[in-house]
């Protein structure tokens, strides 16, 4: 069923910009792993505009990169400054020293680790969760794994495909199984711009919903949502 909608979906919605996704553009820009990886970091609790603001301010300042070394030029302080737009700048600028730190460590610790051992690695940094490292691995490793951000989640349940109060890991393995891993990029991206566009957290449009057959409307009353 969710292979079918997602089928639906990619004919409605034709094509997917880079430029919609501040991660997915970092990796077709070709930046530094640890550039694509702070780009997730600011995208976190804001909106993409808001996060490609605070990377341009970034990438103006470091170079379009983020390489490594192109932050120990920079204070935290300035930092803070210039991904304010972001939003938790303080915390952000933590998980991205942290992040430094493990680079400095090892080099290739996002290019060669075994992909599971990497997620787990990444997770044990505060700030970064199971989305953030998900989004890396699927993104620029190329490893099959499913982010569930909070678009995916709203729009699953409102198809009757994930519980309410599910918890991350279980509608990560659930979407994974009904999907080939070929289309998990894919499908991603394009269930979050189905939950920007179409099924928005406030008054879904439902009339004009490309899979308003295929949905079952969980708490979706007189077109209002959840
Ligand atoms: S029919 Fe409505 S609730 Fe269902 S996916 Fe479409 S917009 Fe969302």
């Amino acid at each position: 069923m969710l292979a079918k909608i997602v089928e639906v979906l990619e004919k409605y919605y034709g094509g997917i910009k880079s430029g919609e996704f501040p991660a997915y553009d970092a990796v077709v820009r070709k930046m530094h792993p640890l550039g694509v990886l702070i780009s997730i970091v600011l995208s976190q609790n804001t909106s993409d505009k808001n996060a490609f603001t605070a990377l341009m301010n970034l990438t103006r300042r470091l170079g379009y990169r983020l390489s490594p070394e192109s932050f120990s030029r920079i204070s935290d302080k300035e930092l803070e400054e210039l991904i304010k737009p972001s939003g938790m700048q303080r915390l952000k600028v933590r998980a991205i020293r942290e992040l430094l730190k493990l680079v400095n460590e090892n080099p290739d610790v996002l290019t060669e680790s075994e992909p599971e051992e990497l997620r787990k690695t990444l997770m044990s940094v505060k700030g970064i969760g199971p989305k953030t490292a998900d989004v890396f691995l699927l993104m620029y490793r190329g490893y099959p794994t499913f982010p569930i951000d909070t678009h995916i989640r709203r729009v699953l349940y409102r198809l009757g495909l994930a519980g309410k109060n599910e918890g991350y890991e279980s509608i990560r393995e659930k979407v994974m199984r009904m999907l080939p891993e070929s289309k998990y990029l894919s499908a991603h991206l394009l269930l979050i711009i189905h939950g920007r566009r179409t099924c928005t957290a406030k008054k879904p449009k439902c009339d004009e919903c490309p899979v308003r057959n295929l949905c079952r409307r969980v708490s979706v009353a007189d077109g209002s949502g959840t």
